[in-house]
């Protein structure tokens, strides 16, 4: 993990409840552009979010199931000198009280800031937590001892179903921001095929709490056994 990873303030934790005894719990890593937000190429001013009317329902919903649900987004556009860490850390206070608002809740937010061809010298290295790499999915699961194999990654871009793969997640891809597009023209190109396909973030979420349930009951194919992380 790159010395300049960093996590937006929102981060949950006290408000974790413990996990069982050697098993760890599942998790719900969501993409921000196109899967929670809309994808409007890079957002780098804060009024150019606008969350989707239905991610609050769906985070909730994935709330109340005891999911955690932690955001893992590439913002390769401060390495790139688009926009600032300060930005990107509003636009996350932006989208945690607009899902307040509603009752919803992400238990983290993680960033990857970095690009190696970027032009801020800073931010312009290899990392690993550059999507479709694992370094953030993976601080993540020591922090919250999340069993991976029980996990999501729910994303619109073939990049996060990748992640997935990688980390050893169930995939879904929604087909709202680049999702139907990638779908539809590149899926040929594709080596692995996602697990699922969501119309929207609320699909995703219902697909995923009838696939499992709440958090703390068995599902089909359960590891008995944690992720080694
Ligand atoms: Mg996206
Ligand atoms: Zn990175």
């Amino acid at each position: 993990m790159s010395a300049r990873h960093k996590k937006a303030a929102s981060e949950g934790g006290p408000q974790s409840a413990p996990a069982p005894l050697g098993r760890g719990v599942p998790a719900v890593f969501l993409d921000r552009d196109g899967t929670v937000s809309e994808e409007v190429g890079y957002i780098n001013h804060i009024s150019r979010l606008q969350v989707y009317p239905w991610s609050a329902e769906a985070i909730r919903k994935l709330n109340q199931a005891e999911h955690r649900v932690i955001m893992v987004t590439n913002q390769s556009g401060v390495a790139r000198g688009y926009f600032t860490e300060e930005l990107v850390n509003a636009v996350h206070q932006k989208i945690t009280s607009e899902l307040a608002a509603h009752g919803a809740r992400l238990d983290a937010m993680y960033y990857c800031p970095h690009h190696p061809n970027g032009k801020l010298k800073a931010y312009r290295i290899d990392c690993q937590c550059r999507k479709p790499l694992t370094g953030m999915v993976e601080a993540a699961a020591r922090k919250f001892h999340i069993d991976l194999a029980r996990s999501y990654v729910v994303g619109d871009s073939y990049r996060d179903m990748q992640l997935g793969f990688n980390a050893g997640t169930r995939t879904i891809l929604v087909m709202t921001g680049y999702g139907r597009g990638e779908y539809e023209h590149h899926r040929q190109g594709w080596p692995r095929m996602p697990d699922r396909i969501a119309e929207n973030l609320l699909e995703a979420a219902e697909i995923i709490l009838g696939e499992t349930g709440r958090a703390g009951a068995a599902a089909p194919g359960d590891s008995l056994t944690s992720q080694p992380l």
